[in-house]
């Protein structure tokens, strides 16, 4: 295929910014060669400016369950576009994106608005240790929740990549009140609760990390989270900036039927415009500012544009028989992947909650940080490159997910596993 525009473009964009992207993974750098430049998208396809096409299962990093473009989501954008961008003012869509997701998710009694999943997960924190007059937080080792100096603490994704799981600039005592614990180890988190549970304000968790590959939670894990900080006086905070609208309507809360004291979204509730947003119990969200004392704003906060596209992309996934579809085309996808990959003669650890996949190119089953780091990375960008090859465009790091959308087709999913089993084939040694 040809690169040369993308080459091109890439020369300039580090002339101007650093490492020419503006998020680090987009960069590249872990599969070893230049980023593609993407001149547009169409429904489960993007095309780069070379012209080359592929099917995209990066999807934004996650927001894009409806694929790119989507009719509904044009068409709401478009309408907003007539009324106006921002007024820093309430407004009537507002109302009904809140009241969509407080009806969806279990543990969402009221919603704050905010502009991306790091702010979200900024501010719940602070608003839990406003409540619970308490500063320590615990998070789970390779779980990311955002770039805030106190969670860029073992952190996973971008960071896990590029083998930086903190980051220089972050003052020793912006993290000297996070605890870091194994992901799945309950045993773990109980011992730091016995010698610090007077402390602890809260614990975040992904509910099911994405951030390190895919990890689904181990049976019971989530049950204990949700006891242990319930017997202790801490909040349970789930970090749903991935998994809300994605594993279920109702997110991870509803299929795994816990009830989290806050809940941190992003992503898919911005239907690809940038949004995230904190929800919670009624009786903790009212102690956010102006009904109460602690204190979080934006500018762009409950963006016009941002609500339309994310109150459309909430009417779509309602409706009946969505995540059925999702399943089925997520499960025929990670059939054929295991079936190539077996016919190749790998033993590869391939995890997959819903829409969310990862293969790990390890024989150890993978259930947390430890784990997913014993997957070869060498033998993951060869198996990038050639799928990239092949018209498939998959995230460019092996700690992170593959989503699959409601837009990609069966056909497509086919083409895919052709591409994995050619990819397979090449990288076995
Ligand atoms: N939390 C999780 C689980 C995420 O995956 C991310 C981003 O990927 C964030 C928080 C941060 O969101 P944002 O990039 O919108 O700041």
């Amino acid at each position: 295929m040809p690169y040369e525009k993308s080459r091109e473009l890439f020369i300039q964009a580090r002339q101007y910014m650093p490492g020419g992207v503006n998020s680090p993974v987009r960069a590249f750098k872990a599969v070893g060669r230049d980023p593609l430049f993407i001149a547009r998208g169409e429904g489960a396809l993007i095309f780069d400016e070379d012209g080359n096409e592929y099917i995209d299962y990066v999807g934004s990093w996650g927001p894009l369950i409806l694929g790119h473009r989507h009719p509904e989501i044009i068409a709401a954008l478009r309408t907003c576009l007539e009324i106006g961008t921002s007024f820093g003012a309430p407004t009537r869509l507002e109302i009904e994106l809140a009241r969509a997701i407080v009806e969806a998710l279990p543990g969402v009694e009221m919603v704050r608005l905010v502009n991306s999943g790091t702010e979200a997960t900024m501010s719940a924190l602070r608003l839990a240790r406003a409540y619970t007059g308490r500063n320590k937080i615990v998070k789970f080792e390779g779980c990311y929740h955002g770039h805030a100096d106190f969670l860029l603490i073992k952190a996973g994704s971008g960071a896990t990549t590029l083998g930086v799981p903190s980051s220089p600039g972050v003052p020793p005592n912006a993290a000297a009140d996070t605890i870091v614990v194994p992901y799945n180890n309950l045993n773990a988190l109980e011992s730091i609760f016995t010698r610090h549970g007077h402390e602890i304000a809260a614990v975040i968790v992904e509910p099911v990390a994405g951030n390190m590959g895919v990890v689904p939670p181990v049976k019971g894990f989530l049950e204990g989270l949700r006891e242990i900080t319930q017997h202790y006086g801490a909040l349970l905070i789930f970090d749903e900036v991935i998994t809300g609208f994605r594993l279920s309507y109702g997110g991870a809360q509803e299929l795994y039927k816990i009830d989290p004291d806050l809940t941190c979204l992003g992503k898919i509730i911005g239907g690809g415009l940038p949004v995230g947003a904190y929800g919670g119990k009624k009786h903790i969200m009212e102690k956010v500012a102006p009904e109460g004392p602690v204190y979080q704003a934006g500018t762009l906060s409950g963006n016009p544009l941002a609500v339309s596209a994310g109150l459309a992309t909430l009417k779509v996934l309602k409706r009946p028989g969505t995540y059925e579809e999702l399943e089925r085309k997520s499960a025929l996808l990670y059939q054929g992947m295991a079936e190539a990959a077996r016919e190749a003669g790998l033993t590869l650890s391939f995890n997959r909650v819903g829409s969310m996949l990862c293969i790990f190119f390890t024989e150890t089953p993978v259930v947390d940080y430890t784990t997913a780091c014993t997957a070869d990375t060498r033998r993951f960008a060869a198996f990038f490159q050639s799928m990239l090859e092949q018209g498939i465009y998959l995230a460019p790091s092996q700690f992170e997910a593959v989503f699959v959308s409601l837009a990609h087709t069966d056909e497509q999913i086919q083409k895919t596993v052709e591409a994995a089993r050619k990819a397979f084939a090449a990288i076995k040694y």
